[in-house]
């Protein structure tokens, strides 16, 4: 592969202090040369190497590429008339699911397969490099196997969440499903997949579930990350921290405790404002959070019922206008805070040697993400070197 040089970029972020100022590691006037799949050299145009390639950014900003941590892309049918309802005053509850697990049980691996690669490709235009994503419309043994599967072939972030909701099939009985889950599912699906999630909410799954599915997960070789405190209180956030959880995701209701644990440990709070806007519900503290110390990352949870976006792009603008957070500090969330919460070092930064995932920005600078909402600044992406929009 030739190395490329993109020269003539604004204002770029880097994400590692020692690279630029500040949190961001911001750079002026900067270039950037890919080798390969990897980032080779960073640092000022007037002092770049020469490369294969050349492509002159002509101002732009240039950020790392989005990394998206949380979102439910294997599904068939959508919720357009659910989620009118609710616009028009109804609230949102866990059940809902049903709906798309239904369409997606009778949709076929090809149909399947298309909608993934069509989200898919609508996140890469606004800037996603990687994404993680999740079974959790199926919720037989079959159908949670086939959706990793399919979604084995698009990412390595693979998630098995057969713990969304208790199955239609099972409602008079949760124990038994639990049971079907942490057993035969849980063997068919642990090799297709990285990391165990549970819905940890009241109508989806109690504490004491969610532990039980996500140790039996651990002894398969699964990491686990959970859905916490999203719809209210309770014990999702202690008992992802409690597992060493990669991420608690929602983090919407949360008691001093539950911030303070999240403070003192490895486990990332993964807020999802998408779910927030789409719910009209009360936004998460991402100030509280990050004042505390917490590490904090910003994803879509895109997925046809709560939250169907897939801009993360959006998702900065609203951690920005209705959560507290600064724009640098919602641009730094959406990148290396999406890799924290995937443990990833590769990914959400641009040091030398970094994964050469990157998107142009038909502005400035990064701000402009927040301060000019909805408007589609992303110009161009690199993922792994290759020129992909
Ligand atoms: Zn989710």
């Amino acid at each position: 592969m030739p190395t490329t040089l993109i020269h003539n970029i604004t204002t770029l972020v880097t994400n590692d202090q020692s690279l630029g100022k500040g949190a961001l590691g911001l750079l002026q006037d900067a270039a950037v040369v890919l080798d390969g799949t990897r980032v080779a050299w960073v640092g000022p145009t007037a002092d770049a190497p020469a490369a294969d390639e050349a492509y002159d950014a002509e101002g732009r900003a240039a950020i790392p590429g989005f990394v998206d941590s949380h979102s439910h892309l294997l599904f068939a049918g959508d919720r357009t008339q659910e989620f009118n309802a609710r616009m028009e005053g109804r609230p949102y509850e866990a059940g809902g699911i049903r709906t798309t697990v239904a369409a997606t049980r009778a949709a076929t691996d090809e149909a399947l397969e298309a909608n993934l690669t069509r989200y898919l490709a609508e996140a890469l235009r606004q800037g996603t490099t990687t994404f993680e994503t999740k079974s959790g419309y199926g919720l037989t043994t079959e159908d949670e196997a086939r959706a990793l599967r399919v979604a084995g072939r698009h990412t390595d972030e693979v998630t098995f969440l057969g713990a969304h909701i208790v199955s239609p099939d099972y409602a008079d009985d949760p124990a038994a499903y639990v049971d079907l889950v942490t057993g035969e599912m849980l063997e068919a699906c642990a090799p297709h997949a990285r990391w165990i999630d549970v819905f940890c909410e009241k109508g989806a799954f109690d504490g004491d579930q969610a532990r039980t599915i996500l140790t039996a997960g651990k002894a398969k070789g699964l990491h686990p990350r959970v859905h916490a405190n999203q719809l209210g209180h309770g014990p999702g956030v202690q008992l992802a921290v409690e597992l060493d959880a990669a991420s608690a995701d929602h983090c919407t209701h949360l008691t001093d405790a539950d911030v303070d644990a999240l403070a003192h440990s490895e486990t990332v709070a993964t807020l999802l404002p998408g779910a927030e806007f789409s719910t009209r519900a009360q936004w998460p503290d991402a100030r509280r959070l990050l004042d505390a110390g917490a590490t904090v990352a910003l994803s879509t949870d895109c997925n046809p019922g709560s939250s169907f976006t897939s801009s993360m792009p959006f998702c900065v603008a609203l951690a920005v206008r209705d959560m507290g957070m600064t724009p640098d500090e919602a641009v730094w969330a959406a990148t290396a805070g999406g890799a924290a919460a995937l443990r990833r070092t590769d990914v959400g930064h641009l040091r030398p040697g970094a994964r050469a995932d990157l998107a142009l920005l038909d502005a400035p600078s990064h701000v402009h993400l927040a301060y000019r909402p909805g408007v589609p600044l992303v110009s161009a992406v690199w993922r792994e070197g290759t020129r992909a929009v």
